[in-house]
C-alpha cells in the first residue's frame, strides 16, 4: 500500500485481503485503527517500527489457515507475531505498509494436559509464564524461563527456538517441544501433535519450523515436555577474578551437583553498576567490589536444606583453589529473589544507558575467556574508551557482549560505528567456532551478515528449504533471508 495513487490501493486491497479476511475473522480479529495497531509496528528496544494496513488475531487453527489461504492467493505477505519481544526485528513489519500482521494473541487455549506422558499441549499464543503456572498446578515444570515471560509466547519461543537461564539442565526449545501443529505457507494445516519421546518415522518436521523466526510457517499449537517439579533449590552470587576462574568453578560444580546445576550465569561488574542506576531494588550484597560475578542456582527432586549444603561446599571447595574470592548463598526464596534482580535488571539498565552494542554470541565453553579477552582488546585498539559489558549464560557458552559508547561520547557518531564493531566482535566469534545468534535469531538484524559467516553451501541449503515451504516468499519476506519479495495479485 504504497504506491503514488494510496486511495486506488486501499481500495484494492479492502476488496482482496481486508474483506475476505474480515468475513473469516469478523471484526472482533481485526485491527485496522493505527493507533490501535502501534504496539504490534514497534519492538521491545524501539529500534523498529513498521507499518501495515491490517493486524489480524484468529481465533482457532481453522481461521489462521483460512487467512493464510487469502494471503497465499492475493501474495499478500505475513509477519507472524506472538509476545513481540523478539530482539531481532523479525516481528514487525517492513516500513513499506505492504506486509499483514497475523498475531496469535487469541489462540490461548491449554488444550490437554497429560500427566502420565508428562506432557502439555497448548495453543501457541499461550503466555510463557501462564504455561509455567499451569505446569506447577500439578506438580511439573515447565522449565524454559526468560526474562520476558510474562509477555512472549509459546510461539514466539518455538520460532525462535529460545533459550533462556535454565538451558544448561533442561535445554533450549527444540528440546522441550514433543510435537507441533503448524499452518503451511499454501494454508494448509499440518497436525503434527504427536506426544512421543521417539519418532523415527521420517524426517522429523517439527525440528524445521523450530528457529525458522515464521519464515516457513506459523506454529498454532504445541505439545511440551514437562519435567518432574524441583522440591528444593539452593542460590548463590559468586565473585571471581576472571570469566577463566568462573569456567574451572563451572567445572568443579558440574563434578559435584551434576545435572542440579540448572543456572551458571555469568555478570561483569559494570552491569550490576548499570542495573543498579536504572532499575529499582537491584541488590549489591558482598562488601567489596570484583571484576566479575557468577549467579548459580541448583535444583533437586529431593527436599530439605542439603542442596544448600552442596552448594555452599562447592563454594568452599572453590575458594581453597583459589577459583573464587567472595560469595553469599541465599538463605531465603526471597534472597534468592532478589539475587535474580541482579541478573534479570542488566537488559532493562542497559537499554537506559545510550548507545550499546548487541552481541548474542556463543563459543565453546572452552573458550569464553579468549573470546572476552581477544574482542575487549581488539575493540579498546579500534575504539578508545569504548565500555566492555559482558554477561550472560557461561554454562552455554553464551556471552551477550554488548559493549557501551565512552563515557560523555557523542551518540550518532558511536551509532555509525555499529558496522565496524560488529565485524570486529563477529569475526573473532567464528574464528574460535563460535555462532553470531546464540538465542535471538537471524531476523532483520543479522540478514546482511549470516552470508559473511555461514558457507555457501549452508546458504543454499536454507534457501531451498525457504522456496520448498514457501516458493512465493510471503512467509516472513526479508527476515533470515534476502530472497526476491512477492509481487501482489501475482
Ligand atoms: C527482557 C527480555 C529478555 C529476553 N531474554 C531472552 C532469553 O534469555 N533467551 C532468549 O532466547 N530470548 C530472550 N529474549 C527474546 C524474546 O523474548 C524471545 O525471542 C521470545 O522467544 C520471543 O517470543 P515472542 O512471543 O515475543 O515472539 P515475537 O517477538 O512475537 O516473534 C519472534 C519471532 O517469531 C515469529 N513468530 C512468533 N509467533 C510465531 C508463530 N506462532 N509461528 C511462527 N512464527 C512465529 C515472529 O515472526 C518473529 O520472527 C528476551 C527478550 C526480552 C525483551
Amino acid at each position: 500500500l504504497s504506491s503514488s495513487n494510496p486511495s486506488g490501493d486501499r481500495t484494492a486491497f479492502a476488496a482482496r485481503v481486508l474483506d475476505p479476511i474480515r468475513a473469516i475473522v469478523g471484526d472482533r480479529g481485526i485491527i485496522t485503527d493505527p493507533g490501535e495497531m502501534r504496539p504490534y509496528m514497534e519492538s521491545w528496544r524501539d529500534n523498529w517500527v513498521g507499518r501495515s494496513p491490517l493486524v489480524v488475531q484468529p481465533g482457532s487453527t481453522e481461521e489462521l489457515a483460512a487467512v493464510v489461504r487469502v494471503c497465499a492467493e492475493t501474495r499478500t505477505p505475513i509477519v507472524p507475531q506472538g509476545g513481540n519481544t523478539g530482539l531481532t526485528g523479525a516481528g514487525q513489519p517492513h516500513e513499506d505498509g505492504s506486509e499483514v500482521v497475523i498475531s496469535t494473541s487469541r489462540l490461548n487455549r491449554i488444550r490437554e494436559i497429560d500427566i502420565d506422558n508428562d506432557t502439555v499441549t497448548v495453543e501457541a499464543g499461550c503466555i510463557l509464564a501462564n504455561i509455567q503456572n499451569a505446569a506447577r498446578d500439578i506438580g511439573r515444570l515447565f522449565p524454559l524461563s526468560l526474562g520476558a515471560e510474562g509477555t512472549c509466547q509459546i510461539g514466539g519461543n518455538i520460532a525462535t527456538n529460545a533459550g533462556g537461564v535454565q538451558v544448561l539442565r533442561y535445554g533450549n526449545m527444540r528440546n522441550l517441544v514433543a510435537g507441533l501443529e503448524v499452518v503451511l505457507a499454501d494454508g494448509r494445516i499440518w497436525n503434527g501433535l504427536r506426544g512421543l519421546r521417539k519418532d523415527n518415522a521420517g524426517y522429523d518436521m517439527k525440528q524445521i519450523f523450530i528457529g525458522s523466526e515464521g519464515t516457513l510457517g506459523i506454529v498454532t499449537a504445541a505439545v511440551l515436555k514437562l519435567s518432574p517439579l524441583p522440591r528444593a533449590t539452593a542460590t548463590a552470587l559468586v565473585a571471581v577474578s576472571s570469566p577463566s576462574d568462573a569456567v574451572d568453578l563451572l567445572n568443579r560444580a558440574k563434578g559435584m551437583a551434576g545435572d542440579r546445576i540448572v543456572t551458571f550465569e555469568l555478570i561483569q561488574r559494570l552491569c550490576i553498576d548499570i542495573a543498579r542506576k536504572h532499575v529499582p531494588d537491584v541488590p549489591d550484597p558482598l562488601r567489596d567490589l570484583y571484576p566479575w560475578y557468577v549467579l548459580v542456582e541448583l535444583a533437586d527432586q529431593e527436599a530439605g536444606g542439603h542442596l544448600a549444603e552442596l552448594l555452599e561446599g562447592i563454594l568452599e571447595a572453590g575458594l581453597e583453589a583459589g577459583e573464587m574470592l567472595d560469595g553469599v548463598v541465599a538463605a531465603s526464596k526471597a534472597q534468592a529473589d532478589s539475587l535474580w534482580r541482579i541478573r534479570e535488571g542488566i537488559p532493562e539498565g542497559q537499554k537506559r544507558e545510550g548507545v550499546s552494542y548487541k552481541h548474542d554470541v556463543s563459543v565453546p565453553i572452552s573458550k569464553v575467556a579468549r573470546f572476552l579477552d581477544r574482542t575487549n582488546a581488539a575493540l579498546e585498539r579500534e575504539f578508545p574508551g569504548i565500555r566492555p559489558f559482558s554477561f550472560g549464560h557461561l554454562g552455554d557458552g553464551n556471552i551477550h557482549y554488548n559493549p557501551i559508547q565512552a563515557d560523555g561520547g557523542d551518540t550518532a557518531q558511536w551509532r555509525a560505528r555499529l558496522g565496524a564493531v560488529n565485524a570486529i566482535v563477529h569475526d573473532i566469534v567464528v574464528d574460535l567456532g563460535g555462532s553470531i545468534s546464540a538465542e535471538h535469531g537471524i531476523g532483520r538484524l543479522r540478514i546482511d551478515e549470516l552470508p559473511r559467516y555461514k558457507s555457501a553451501v549452508e546458504m543454499d541449503m536454507m534457501a531451498m528449504l525457504k522456496a520448498a515451504f514457501d516458493p512465493h516468499n510471503i512467509m516472513n519476506p526479508g527476515k533470515i533471508l534476502r530472497l526476491p519479495r512477492a509481487s501482489a495479485g501475482a
